[in-house]
């Protein structure tokens, strides 16, 4: 059995000195619990102690766990997984943000699609910054004219960056890819002054991430173990 609760601690007391170390504030980075495969009671137990935002990367799934803690209105839920056209309805309908978007496509249906008495949709942009075929997000030089585009869209609020890097083998390779994503941030929110949210940091990486600049970590493992996948 996991102790959530010595997790979450550990998480923090990580976070708190990552960001010391590098001369940073720890309230200048929000912890997102990845809930991703975890059942409600993890995510009550997580709730218990302190914590508010999560990250779901199913739509389905991520759907009925807000359905189930509707009750609550202190929660808030973002979608960190790859979004489907068809699937956008519900991410528009049920989420504070998105962290996925990859293509002027998704974001003006998610604008269409946001409920009118909803606040704007928070976007980020996914950086495919490790260059992968296999993945998700835009390049880099990509980034000028999707922003431009999401910025004009009212139900949306262009809010910052996200990546998932290919694993290094080294802090070292880290911090190298996450200066890259850092910079092309600071160029961002030069242009969008409401530009404020650089997600970047998992649970092997978010040493790193934390000093090149991340104001957001994505935790999952750290928080509520190792995750089962039905085949
Ligand atoms: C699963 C997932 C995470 C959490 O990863 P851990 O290594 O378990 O901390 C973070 N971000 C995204 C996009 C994920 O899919």
């Amino acid at each position: 059995m996991n102790n959530i609760e010595q997790n979450l601690h550990d998480v923090r007391n990580r976070i708190a000195l990552a960001a010391q170390k590098c001369g940073r504030s720890p309230e200048e980075i929000t912890l997102l619990a990845v809930s991703k495969t975890k059942p409600v009671e993890a995510i009550a137990k997580a709730i218990a102690n302190g914590q508010r935002e999560f990250g779901e990367n199913y739509v389905q799934e991520g759907v009925e766990k807000i359905q189930h803690f509707n009750h609550r209105n202190d929660l808030i839920w973002h979608f960190i997984g790859p979004l489907q056209s068809n699937k956008s309805r519900l991410v528009a309908e049920n989420f504070a943000w998105c962290h996925t978007i990859d293509r002027a496509k998704i974001a003006q249906r998610l604008n269409e699609q946001r409920p009118e008495n909803m606040p704007p949709l928070n976007i980020l942009i996914q950086i495919n910054i490790s260059g992968e075929e296999s993945k998700s997000g835009i390049l880099l030089e990509e980034l000028t004219n999707l922003a431009a585009t999401i910025s004009e869209l009212p139900n949306l609020a262009l809010r910052g960056l996200m990546a998932i890097p290919a694993p290094e083998s080294s802090v070292e390779c880290q911090i190298a890819v996450f200066r890259q994503l850092e910079h092309a941030f600071m160029e961002l929110n030069a242009r969008y002054p409401q530009v404020d949210t650089l997600s970047m940091g998992m649970t092997d990486d978010m040493e790193a991430a934390i000093t090149c600049g991340s104001t957001l970590v994505r935790i999952g493992t750290a928080i509520f173990g190792a995750r089962q996948y039905r085949s």
